[in-house]
């Protein structure tokens, strides 16, 4: 793989071209676009100092590499010429044709959209990208050459800079790069992201790499003799490389706990053969040799990945006891392996063809998310996956809004999630939708590209309880119920001042007496309301009893302690209950639980409470609901011979929430985290999600905080009580 080269030719350019592409008039053609580039940036400099032609040379070698067709090519050279040189695009089509037109044009477009930290932003942008790729795949792969080349010469740049374009890389090329299977560009813009945005950390690993370099390279060397000439023995036409492991990597299984020791796969091999039936005989021969370690084998050949790629892995006891990854795959499948979609250039039949299988190949893969598939395999709670899945990954549509802004909805929407998806005011006042010019039902399931139109009416009485059943996403069902939960709140104020004024009557106290302002004043202050409604209301959903509030004023015996008290136990009503994982000095067989206002793990400094008829309950020492009742409080240690896992509460703030819930989900799998359920919590303009979760100890709790707050977007992580 060559690097920058700043003194890069078209003559180079040329030469590696014309391996491939012997069509005279595209060679023409190329040979024009680049005197029309050269001609067009004519005394513009890079910030490196060097001509600005170099940069389009370079991105269009990139693209060579790759094999790209030549009217891709042609933009590549032309690529920055209407952004720099105010070519219009009638000129391009004049000189160059509609085709090369489009794609100079295209790259142009998304080149503008800036992706900074600015969370709305962000998310739209992405979504335009999206939207926009779908006219050509191409202009995508160019954009990718394009980033490549500048990461390449990001050195020029000022720190800021370098940071900025660095994280914008990470976050949004190189998961475009991976879903299209460009494993190989993907891989060189990781390394060079985590080179600018943690230096330290990329030069260690550097570092390490290359101390153990020289014994690495000397087991590997005799790893492929040996397997080479076992191989032979059989009469497999093969070839055995050395694999390096990227950087980026390395550094992500160093991120998740692993130590650098650890990480086995530093000693890989690749075996190319001719077909398929001779990976399979490879990787039997192989096995025959070297035991095989149970389970690492992955079959990619007869399930490829959702990218496409393809190939055999195993991981063997080689040389010296060292651990192998061995990688078997034919010439054609390590195409596929190393550019993905860009390998219909190389391998799919010539012609106009290749674009339309290349775009179908594209559309399938958005549809695709890799990492959901195999979280399938690796978490039990069949439901909460498929919650996620219908959730987050759903075929996305793209519809407007009658002025062309565009809104993402999840495949299945219907006019009502649309309405509350522009705004709860509009869903709450919603009296019909018109899509592209027809009125429709509120049940119609949108289509992508439908022009949406919500009438409303500020007179309306709100929604109908049946729309939560007609929505489809989570956003428009709890914006519905929430609309709801205000009338139930109505209501209850309604029931609870009637009850409590049923009780007092019941005790024979004149109200007057009872409703003096001192009372009120006593019962508000001990019993911690705002005022009256706020005291109706919690009467009125049964969470306190007229009793109660009457006994605030009438019956001492109930002092503050005890309603304290009352909360407390109300609290510890779903505790787990354990017996042997924490131990009370000197009590033997007392019933403990735990506190699941703050669901203590492990680890935690605790204490106990012992509760009236109710054994002790453990909380954390920093749990507020202790605070008030000192002299019933006792020590307790948690057991530390027990490895049990137990349910705790994070709430996650985050300013974007793409593929958010996957990512976390994904630090939980190589921790031994359990996630039980998730709440999401709708505020305007942040993301919540409050998540249960299982697990054996606080250090690993850390350790996933830590692992979420790496998630791009993601504000806060605490542990919360309630
Ligand atoms: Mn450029």
């Amino acid at each position: 793989m060559r690097k920058d080269n700043p003194n890069i030719t078209f003559d180079e350019l040329y030469e590696k071209v014309n391996t491939y592409i012997t069509d005279e008039k595209e060679l023409k053609q190329l040979s024009s676009a680049y005197l029309f580039a050269y001609e067009k940036h004519f005394g513009q400099k890079r910030l490196t100092g060097e001509d600005y032609i170099t940069h389009p040379l370079n991105v269009a070698y990139i693209l060579a590499e790759i094999n790209a067709d030549s009217s891709t090519l042609c933009a590549a050279l032309l690529h920055d010429t209407i952004e720099d040189c105010d070519v219009t695009e009638e000129e391009l089509i004049d000189k160059f044709g509609k085709e090369i037109a489009s794609l100079v044009n295209g790259v142009t477009k998304i080149n503008k959209l800036k992706f900074t930290c600015d969370n709305e932003a962000v998310i739209a942008n992405h979504r335009k990208i999206l939207v926009g790729l779908c006219e050509d795949v191409r202009i995508l792969i160019l954009k990718l050459a394009d980033r490549l080349h500048n990461m390449r010469t990001l050195w020029i740049l000022s720190e800021k800079s370098q940071k900025e374009n660095a994280k914008e890389t990470l976050d949004i090329l190189t998961p475009i790069a991976h879903r299209l299977g460009m494993n190989k560009i993907k891989s060189e813009l990781e390394d060079l992201s985590l080179r600018y945005l943690k230096p330290d950390v990329y030069f260690s690993i550097v570092e390490k790499l290359n101390q153990t370099r020289k014994e690495r390279d000397r087991i590997v060397n005799e790893m492929m003799e040996k397997v080479s000439e076992l191989l032979n023995a059989h009469n497999i036409k093969h070839e055995i490389k050395g694999r390096a492991k990227s950087i980026y990597s390395i550094y992500k299984k160093l991120d998740k706990g692993k130590r650098f020791s650890d990480i086995y796969d530093l000693l890989a091999l690749r075996v190319f053969v001719d077909s398929v039936e001779e990976c399979y005989q490879c990787l039997g021969i192989i096995h025959s040799k070297y035991r095989p370690i149970p389970k690492r084998f992955k079959d990619y050949i007869a399930m490829p990945k959702t990218n496409m790629y393809q190939s055999l892995h195993t991981t063997v006891f080689g040389l010296e006891g060292y651990l192998f990854e061995i990688q078997i795959r034919t010439y054609e499948m390590d195409q596929v392996a190393e550019h993905g979609i860009a390998s219909h250039w190389s391998y799919k039949e010539h012609g106009s063809n290749v674009k339309a299988s290349m775009q179908s190949a594209m559309e399938q893969k958005l549809q695709f998310f890799r990492e959901i598939m195999e979280l399938k395999e690796e978490k039990n709670d069949e439901l909460f996956v498929h919650n996620v899945q219908e959730e987050v990954l759903s075929n996305t549509i793209y519809v407007f809004t009658p002025k062309g802004d565009v809104i993402e909805l999840p495949q299945g929407s219907t006019p009502i999630d649309f309405a509350y998806r522009v705004h709860s005011g509009v869903g709450d006042t919603m009296v019909g939708a018109l899509v592209n010019g027809n009125i429709v039902s509120l049940d119609y399931q949108l289509n992508d590209g439908d022009i949406i139109k919500i009438n409303t009416n500020k007179n309306s009485s709100g929604p109908s309880r049946e729309w939560i059943d007609m929505a489809f996403t989570a956003q428009a069902k709890n914006k519905i119920k929430s609309f709801f939960n205000k009338i139930d709140k109505e209501e209850n104020l309604k029931k609870g001042t009637e009850m409590l004024q049923k009780e007092v009557k019941k005790r024979k106290i004149p109200y007057a007496e009872f409703y003096s302002n001192d009372n009120i004043e006593k019962i508000l202050d001990e019993l911690k309301f705002n005022d009256m409604t706020d005291l109706h209301i919690n009467i009125g959903n049964g969470k306190i009893t007229p009793t109660q509030v009457i006994n605030t004023i009438y019956n001492d015996a109930k002092s503050k302690q005890e309603m304290v008290l009352d909360r407390v136990i109300n609290n510890d009503e779903k505790s787990v209950i354990v017996k042997g994982d924490i131990v009370v000095d000197n009590i033997d067989n007392i019933k403990i639980n735990v506190a699941s206002c703050c669901k203590p793990i492990p680890g935690d400094d605790i204490v106990g409470y012992i509760s009236k008829g109710h054994g002790i309950n453990v909380h954390r020492t920093t749990c507020p609901n202790i605070a008030e009742l000192e002299e019933r409080i006792i020590d307790v240690k948690w057991n530390t011979e027990i490895g049990k896992k137990y349910a705790t509460n994070i709430l996650i703030t985050a300013n974007e929430n793409q593929n958010l819930l996957i990512n976390i989900i994904n630090k939980t799998s190589n921790s031994d985290i359990t996630i039980q359920s998730i709440n999401t919590i709708n505020t305007s303009g942040r993301y919540m999600f409050d998540i249960n979760l299982l697990v054996d100890n606080v250090e690993r709790l850390d350790k996933f905080i830590n692992d979420i707050y790496s998630i791009s977007g993601v504000v806060n992580v605490e542990r919360i009580i309630k």
